[in-house]
């Protein structure tokens, strides 16, 4: 990187400052900063600077697309880390990726879990997942509706081989609070009903919500993996629209919250 106004930040320091904020929101929401997981988000970002990450303790990268996070897994040592999709899967990539991530957040069809579930039955394996819900409404985005949550659960028996941990979700983009906390309460409270409603769900612990841009927001509304990006390694060079079909724009007129300064390792 050539010179530029804001002198860039090593990892290591972005790292402790995202861990104090952490750490800071639980005290405030009387949380239990060890019932506060990160998931540190590396889609765009090249493996030599996770080679920084990896030496700095982090072993757990998320990455939204398949092909992604199959190329830095093989660049970096099938052991090296622990991948987690945590974007759109497509039926015909799940045999490719089924054995080789840690979990996968973005569960939102039968026809996915179905050859998920094949798939690993086949190789003996098992996969935590988490179901994704539609919270903010947008028709566009991918994930549940909320109304059908209950029934895919019940639909989720047959798949033996997913572990169903709990419920991921985007919120609204929205710099505002207000509007973006509604979405993260949405997600607790439907894990707190499909707890009640059903047996199986008992395991339903995680709730994985929270970006760089809201995710204290989303720890007061009772986050457990906080899944972060350019808080962590600085602003991405491709928009937001090449992975959700939805983040450019809201439909009224918002964009996300913008991180304006960049980061080195
Ligand atoms: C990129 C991404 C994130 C992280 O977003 P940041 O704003 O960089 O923290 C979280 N969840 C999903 C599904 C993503 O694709």
């Amino acid at each position: 990187m050539t010179s530029t106004a804001l002198a860039p930040q090593p990892l290591a320091e972005r790292l402790a400052a995202v861990q104090a904020r952490i750490a800071a929101t639980c005290a405030r929401a009387h949380r239990d900063p060890t019932s506060v997981k990160l998931l540190p988000v590396s889609k765009t970002v090249p493996t030599t600077r996770l080679r920084h990450a990896l030496a700095l303790g982090l072993r757990d990268f998320g990455e939204n697309r398949v092909q992604e996070l199959l190329g830095k897994r093989d660049e970096m040592g099938s052991d090296a880390a622990r991948w987690h999709l945590i974007g759109h899967l497509q039926t015909n990539k799940v045999r490719r990726i089924a054995t080789r991530i840690a979990s996968f957040h973005a569960l939102d069809s039968l026809r996915v879990a179905t050859a998920l579930d094949r798939a690993l039955f086949a190789e003996g394996r098992s996969l935590d997942v988490l179901v994704q819900v539609n919270t903010a409404g947008q028709p566009q985005q991918y994930g549940l509706p909320p109304e059908s949550l209950l029934p895919f659960l019940r639909e989720l028996r047959a798949c033996q081989c997913l572990k169903v941990r709990g419920l991921m979700t985007l919120a609204i983009f929205s710099a505002d609070p207000a509007r973006v906390r509604p979405c993260f309460d949405r997600l607790r409270v439907l894990r707190d009903e499909a707890r009640e409603a059903l047996p199986e769900a008992a395991s339903l612990q995680e709730l994985s919500m929270g970006m760089s841009g809201d995710f204290e927001t989303a720890i007061e509304a009772g986050a457990t993996i906080l899944r972060l990006g350019r808080v962590l390694f600085g602003d991405r060079g491709v928009p937001d629209s090449a992975y959700w079909p939805q983040a450019a724009g809201t439909g009224d007129g918002e964009v996300g919250p913008k991180i304006l300064d960049t980061a080195t390792d």
